[in-house]
């Protein structure tokens, strides 16, 4: 934020503070195996018995191998632990008998993964999946980068379970191709990826296949991330996605009625959940000072200044063009049902919206018996600027409210650091 300090250097400007749905790895291999990307079969499975009739199943069909898979919206499964059973979120199982030990401990029991943070998440859905020899474990990822503008394709020879370490610690051995959006990855893109995975005969020729096989896929589908953690080579030389992650852009939702459906609502943060009833734009974060923003822009820069001012962010809230009573009311609800929060920032530009409007939203909202009670404890600082700008100080100021009204970014800053420390 150069208007501050130009040399404070944005944390969320620069990082990817998107909306995006997540959905789980037996919903994102299916969904990837009807584009023709080559998964493992599998089948899932909500009860001990489903896993049993899966496990039966997949033998019927010439399985020997069996592999239970705890479905949570998280990687880091394979490492992971559960907190009562002590189980791995993934386990090789030999027999059928084994599955069935598997899911029992599996299902209701608490996973922790690096992913997950120590809360953990309940495991209430497994995959049970063929199992697969490997050859060899590969990384493979396609996302949007936005320096770039393109779509970028990372391949790397160092797949598996620790590839985060491989991306802090030896990063040459990502290898990428760039795609503008909208048009098909190269031939030889496809090559040189495949060519970096040292791969040679009928296993390049795959992976060349698979590859561009999963980027028309990535496109079709309109995620913003798909990432096959392993791909792996199997003995007899085929290339097969062990384990898939999709996101979807949520700004393409509105063509995609089909992906309510795949949607895991107990899987989703319910702060989150709540304010998706109201169209409100929240991500729920782990710091103290809550913030109510208009516009994805100036809450990303409204983040930065509550950094700045030696707050941690709360959450990220755009609550749109039309900010009422009813958006702010609710933005407010939801901010305040978090008890981290310290203190709240308003700052909102009056642009479509007049400030004036938006000022009388905030007090009536925070004499709402059910915020009333809650804002007395948790300073609201207020910044409106823009059309009607100076009525709305006045309205804010002679509300007689605990509430403080700033002018100037600088001024909401100071305030937010100052609320914090009594
Ligand atoms: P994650 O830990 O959540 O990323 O879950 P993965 O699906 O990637 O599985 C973790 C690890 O389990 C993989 O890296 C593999 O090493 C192993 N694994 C998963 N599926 C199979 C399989 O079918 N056969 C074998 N041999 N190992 C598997
Ligand atoms: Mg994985």
């Amino acid at each position: 934020m150069g208007i501050i300090d130009p040399n404070f250097k944005s944390d969320f400007l620069l990082t990817q503070t998107y909306f995006f749905m997540n959905i789980h790895e037996y919903q994102a291999k299916e969904l990837l195996k009807s584009y023709g990307v080559t998964v493992p079969a599998g089948i899932p499975a909500f009860t001990v018995e489903e896993a049993v009739k899966a496990a039966e199943e997949l033998k019927a069909s010439g399985a020997t191998l069996f592999v239970t898979k705890a479905q949570i919206h998280a990687g880091g499964r394979g490492k992971g632990r559960t907190k009562k059973s002590n189980s791995k979120g993934v386990v090789l199982c030999k027999t059928v008998e084994d599955v069935k030990a598997t899911a029992e401990a599996l299902l209701g029991d608490t996973l922790v993964t690096i992913q997950t943070g120590e809360a953990g998440q309940k495991v209430q859905r497994l995959y049970i999946t063929d199992g697969v020899d490997i050859e060899k474990e590969f990384y493979l990822g396609i996302t949007l980068d936005r320096a770039k503008s393109q779509n970028v394709i990372m391949v790397s020879t160092e797949g598996g379970v620790e590839i985060e370490k491989v991306a802090e610690e030896t990063p040459h051995l990502i290898v990428k191709e760039w795609v503008e959006p909208g048009q098909p990855l190269h031939g030889n893109q496809a090559r040189r990826l495949a060519f970096a995975l040292g791969l040679s005969g009928d296993a390049f020729k795959q992976a060349v296949k698979f590859i561009t096989t999963l980027y028309a896929a990535y496109e079709k589908i309109d995620a913003s991330i798909v990432e096959i953690n392993p791909l792996v080579l199997t003995p007899d030389g085929n290339i097969i996605a062990l384990d898939a992650k999709i996101n979807f852009d949520d700004n393409a939702s509105y063509r995609h009625k089909d992906w309510e459906e795949l949607r895991d609502i107990s899987e989703e943060n319910p702060f989150e959940v709540e304010a998706s009833k109201y169209n409100l734009n929240y991500i729920k974060l782990d710091g103290n000072v809550g913030c109510m923003v208009n516009g994805a822009g100036l809450a990303m820069a409204t983040m930065d200044i509550i950094k700045l001012s030696g707050g941690e962010p709360a959450n990220f809230l755009d609550v749109g063009g039309g900010a009422n009573v009813n958006t702010v009311k609710n933005g407010f609800k939801i901010i305040l049902s978090d008890p981290n929060v310290k203190a709240i920032l308003i700052n909102i530009f009056g642009g479509i919206v007049r400030c004036d409007r938006v000022a009388n939203g905030v007090v009536e909202a925070v004499q709402d018996p059910e915020i009333a009670e809650k804002v007395s404890k948790v300073p609201v600082i207020v910044r409106l600027q823009g059309t009607n700008a100076a009525e709305a100080k006045v309205i804010i100021d002679n509300s007689g409210l605990n509430v403080i009204s700033a002018v100037l970014l600088k001024e909401a800053a100071q305030a937010v650091t100052k609320a914090l420390a009594s």
